[in-house]
């Protein structure tokens, strides 16, 4: 058998990480390509930060080391009131089995990274795909360019607003749904006395302030807005400021560094309407990362859910050469779909529900529950990681082989 043929659309953290993972383990078997429909690389969203199950994906493939040595590494999560008084702390260095650990750093030194250990003949900027159509085992692109070419498998890794979703789903539009919750994220200098990532839970509000390096931070800044409401006021820098003018500790620090409205990435939270791990009707076709499950942050496993998404497909492939690739999509719906879809949920259903803490009484049960249980986030971590993913697909795959 000749190498099968893999189109990746889309060059963020789900795309790139294929392409890692498709060089790692299907060197010899896959003939892989990236398209991206930006002319250059503008990675968006400021900072990221990584829980132990991300660093354990890139481990995957083969990036942990470097990641670790470029990111501000994370030993402790806080949470306050707007006051900046203490609600909870709690370690985060022994969540995971393995021992990864929890880290922070700049979006555009991840993807510098990701794009470093990637061929760049393999990726053709400036270039999207304008049409799918099913041709006997194969998927028939036409790209933007007018080109037209044959893959044994597309990938939608382009984002939350993906149009191989929506090219391949028949036409059907599913826009994303918005969380009414509007996002700034911006990079700031880190003030002297910030040790840990700081969460500062006010009215309807909160303000975040996440070490990325001894010099940055990262600051992400929330408040509640209408449904389907206009956010131009939002992006004026006094509008934004004066959400959080009541706001204590280190978030003053903050708002005096933030002159104008170019220090400032603002986004309304969304998610997919549905997780999806592929269409219904075109067979070689499968999504991953914001393509399949975009949610709200409150976990920050977006980053962590399109790495294992990436290395799992490369596996998947690797260990399955000879069936076909339908049944490979079928094997990438049935291991993930289930984990994917709960994560999505309980990121949404969370975040929706601190940020709706507007009256006195919601906010002091809010913050009695954090008292009591600690970091909401730290929680779920300490559940949800006990389980390695890796070491899942591992038997997954040995008992689809026998
Ligand atoms: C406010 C906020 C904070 C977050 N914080 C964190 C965090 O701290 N940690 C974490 O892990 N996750 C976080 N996330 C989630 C994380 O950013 C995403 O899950 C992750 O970036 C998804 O990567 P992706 O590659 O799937 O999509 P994207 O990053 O959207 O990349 C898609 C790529 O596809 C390209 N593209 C789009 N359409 C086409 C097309 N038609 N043809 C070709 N190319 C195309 C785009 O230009 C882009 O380069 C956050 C998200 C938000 C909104």
């Amino acid at each position: 058998m000749g190498k099968r043929k893999v189109l990746i659309v889309g060059a963020g953290i789900a795309g790139l990480s294929l392409a890692n993972a498709l060089q790692k383990y299907c060197k010899d078997q896959i003939d892989y390509r990236i398209v991206e429909r930006q002319l250059k690389f503008t990675p968006q969203g400021a900072g990221i930060a990584l829980p132990a199950n991300a660093v354990a994906a890139f481990q995957q493939l083969g990036l942990d080391q470097t990641i670790i040595q470029q990111s501000f590494h994370v030993k402790q999560i806080v949470f306050t009131d707007e006051k900046n008084t203490l609600l909870a702390q709690s370690e985060t260095d022994t969540l995971h089995p393995k021992n990864f650990p929890f880290l922070a750093l700049s979006r555009y030194k991840l993807h510098e990274i990701l794009l470093g250990h990637c061929p760049l003949d393999k990726i053709s900027f400036g270039k999207s795909v304008v049409g799918l159509t099913s041709k006997s085992e194969q998927v028939q692109v036409k790209f933007n360019d007018g080109t037209e070419e044959a893959f044994d498998l597309v990938v939608g890794a382009d984002g939350i607003r993906s149009q191989v979703r929506k090219l391949s789903d028949l036409g059907h539009e599913d826009q994303p749904l918005s969380l009414g919750i509007f996002v700034w994220r911006m990079l700031l200098k880190r003030p002297p006395k910030l040790e840990h990532p700081t969460y500062m839970l006010g009215t309807g509000t909160l303000f975040m302030l996440f070490p990325i390096s001894d010099e940055e931070m990262y600051c992400y800044a929330h408040v509640l807005s209408p449904q389907n409401g206009s956010h131009n006021e939002e992006i004026s820098v006094a509008q934004m400021k004066s959400h959080f003018a009541g706001f204590e500790g280190d978030v003053k620090f903050a708002l005096d560094q933030i002159t104008t409205s170019q220090q400032l990435m603002s986004v309304p939270l969304e998610t997919v309407p549905e997780v999806k791990t592929h269409p219904k009707m075109m067979k070689n076709i499968l999504y991953i990362g914001d393509a399949a499950h975009a949610c709200a942050p409150s976990f920050q496993q977006g980053g962590a859910m399109s790495v294992e998404d990436a290395v799992i497909v490369a596996k998947l492939l690797a260990a399955f050469e000879e069936i076909p690739i339908e049944q490979i999509v079928n094997f990438y719906d049935t291991f993930r779909l289930k984990t994917i879809h709960s994560v999505q949920s309980l990121s949404n259903l969370v975040l929706q529900k601190a940020a709706q803490a507007i009256d006195a009484q919601t906010i002091e049960a809010r913050n009695q529950k954090i008292m009591n249980d600690g970091p909401f986030n730290v929680a779920f971590w300490r559940e949800y990681l006990k389980v390695d993913v890796f070491d899942e697909l591992d038997n997954f795959i040995r008992t689809r082989m026998n």
